[in-house]
């Protein structure tokens, strides 16, 4: 399914807890954010005094069967870490002088048309952010965003408080988000007469009047085209050996075997899909990867907790990780690869319910900026 999120007055999501009077806002809508706030006005609704009583809310929140992932603004995708443009005019053509994929490149060792733009001979820089394709032309796209200049009051005075001017950066309303919205087929009907118009608020100013949005579900037929994309990525590579790439959608939760958080996705953690003696497991490795990690600050409003969530290490959405078969497969080991590739959910990880974790195998951004390279 499908979910949409209209913003009827400015949203201001931060990202950490440090007390500043510049307030950034990040510039999608995070699944545990919209999350935690339906759980929060369920449990008001139904006036419920233990949610773990409640079998909806454990099915819609807690089973794992609804998984919400991140919204993007307006129908637009994430740029992986492996996108690179102009350093001094960035952007796609015809706006700039383009942008390229370092993925396909570095698996055929032919890094050299990455040094530089093909425009202007300039250095290449990272480009980061969300695009879209419409009418067959890529586009940037930049979420609308404005700085909203306040005061602190003064509680005893009811005025303005001396010298406590703060700016809050907010996304701007009338902004649209969409994202994924998996559920499993018996929860269907109720999910969407649960969220559909829905008015919730969001971020952080919520009493002031900010966050104000009405959230949409509906069907979306999936489109999965997998084997057309791995066996892209493979004709692209050239290469007696066997590829496949995963790319992250959203920020991703490992751990390794201490229990400690993992900076890359490895093989390992795919297997907890596949089983140990798959054709993946038996026959491929980890090659390469462009990767970044962030730190995940979080609160938890659940009644009667009201605290910071505990800080966590996530692998940054965009990262890229390609996984290399150690021998030229014949044909017939390529078909058990692909459907083995497909058992391995949207999702991975840990606290996947919030929307961490989406993958994307063989993302069709590698394919279309290395063959817009080569035009
Ligand atoms: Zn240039």
């Amino acid at each position: 399914m499908k979910l949409r999120l209209e913003v009827l007055s400015p949203v201001t999501i931060s990202c950490s807890y440090t007390s500043i009077n510049e307030i950034y806002t990040v510039d999608y809508i995070p699944a545990t954010v919209l999350r935690g706030v339906l759980a929060s006005v369920y449990i008001k609704e139904k006036g419920i005094s233990d949610p773990m009583e409640d079998n909806l809310f454990k099915e819609i929140f807690l089973s794992g069967k609804c998984i919400f992932g991140n919204l993007y603004y307006n129908e637009a995708s994430l740029l992986p870490l492996s996108a690179l443009s102009c350093k001094y005019n960035s952007g796609f053509i015809p706006d700039a002088h383009g942008v390229k994929d370092m993925v396909i490149p570095r698996l055929k060792n032919d890094m050299k048309c990455l040094e530089s733009c093909s425009c202007c001979n300039a250095p290449m820089d990272n480009f980061r952010g969300f695009y879209k394709r419409e009418r067959g032309c890529f586009t940037k796209v930049e979420v609308p965003k404005r700085l909203i200049a306040r005061t602190a009051i003064n509680p005893m005075r009811e005025t303005a408080a001396h010298g406590e001017l703060f700016s809050m950066e907010a996304i701007n309303e009338g902004s649209f988000f969409t994202g994924r919205l998996y559920v499993d087929n018996g929860l269907k009907d109720k999910v969407s007469e649960f969220l559909n118009s829905r008015e919730v608020r969001i971020g952080t100013a919520r009493s002031r009047g900010q966050g104000h949005c009405k959230v949409w579900v509906h069907d979306e037929a999936s489109t999965d085209n997998l084997i057309e994309r791995f066996d892209r990525f493979n004709s692209l590579v050239g290469d007696k050996h066997t590829y496949f790439s995963i790319t992250l959608l959203s920020d991703m939760i490992v751990f390794d075997r201490y229990l400690r958080y993992c900076s890359n996705l490895t093989l390992d953690t795919l297997l907890e899909y596949l089983s140990v003696d798959s054709t993946i497991s038996n026959n491929f490795k980890l090659d390469f990867w462009i990767s970044g990690t962030r730190k995940i600050s979080g609160w938890n409003s659940a009644p009667n907790v009201s605290l910071p969530k505990e800080d966590v290490v996530a692998i940054e959405k965009g990262s890229v990780f390609v996984f290399k078969s150690n021998n030229p497969l014949p044909e017939a080991v390529k078909v058990r690869i692909i459907s083995e590739l497909k058992r391995i959910p949207e999702f991975i990880g840990e606290r996947v319910t919030e929307g961490f974790g989406q993958v994307s195998i063989c993302n069709k951004f590698h394919l279309e900026f290395y063959k817009e390279m080569k035009e």
